[in-house]
């Protein structure tokens, strides 16, 4: 797990050495060669547990992934506990198969994760598609999740 935490700092690392953005995470003059439309700030996060990076506006899917039951009636207590202690497991109601949080079914795309670069206002949903072949290239596998969060 420590192994995310590295990879984040690097990816930050290597946006700042490609001018995508500052030392501080504000966009650099290549920001718009990540992101169309540039973003307003880089930074990496790196929470106590693992966390779901997943869209919090505008709602997503969770589905079983044995029978694809829709299992968000459920799931809010699987979230907590994943919050709590790092880990968590959900029961399928329908189907009784128990399946780890991260190996859930998300639409739109979710990951359960040590640590993300975000990249916050981004004007666009999505890297440039060479910039995430390049970074995956360089830095093993890299998931890009799209959310709108809440305002802060
Ligand atoms: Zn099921």
């Amino acid at each position: 797990m420590e192994g995310a935490v590295t990879s984040a700092r690097a990816l930050f690392a290597h946006a700042v050495d490609a001018e995508v953005c500052l030392p501080t995470g504000a966009p650099g003059p290549a920001a718009s060669t990540w992101v169309a439309g540039g973003f307003v700030r880089i930074r990496v996060d790196v929470p106590l547990v693992p966390t779901l990076y997943a869209n919090q506006q505008g709602g997503f899917r969770v589905s079983c992934p044995s029978c694809s039951e829709n299992v968000v009636p459920v799931f809010a207590p699987v979230l907590a506990e994943l919050r709590s202690t790092g880990a968590a497991r959900l029961t399928c109601p329908r189907c009784a198969v128990c399946t780890p949080i991260a190996e859930l079914h998300f639409a739109p795309k979710a990951v359960v994760g040590r640590a993300a670069l975000v990249i916050a206002d981004a004007a666009d949903g999505h890297l440039h598609d060479r910039v995430l072949r390049d970074l995956q290239e360089r830095f093993g596998p890299v998931a890009v999740v799209a959310a709108r969060v809440s305002a802060r």
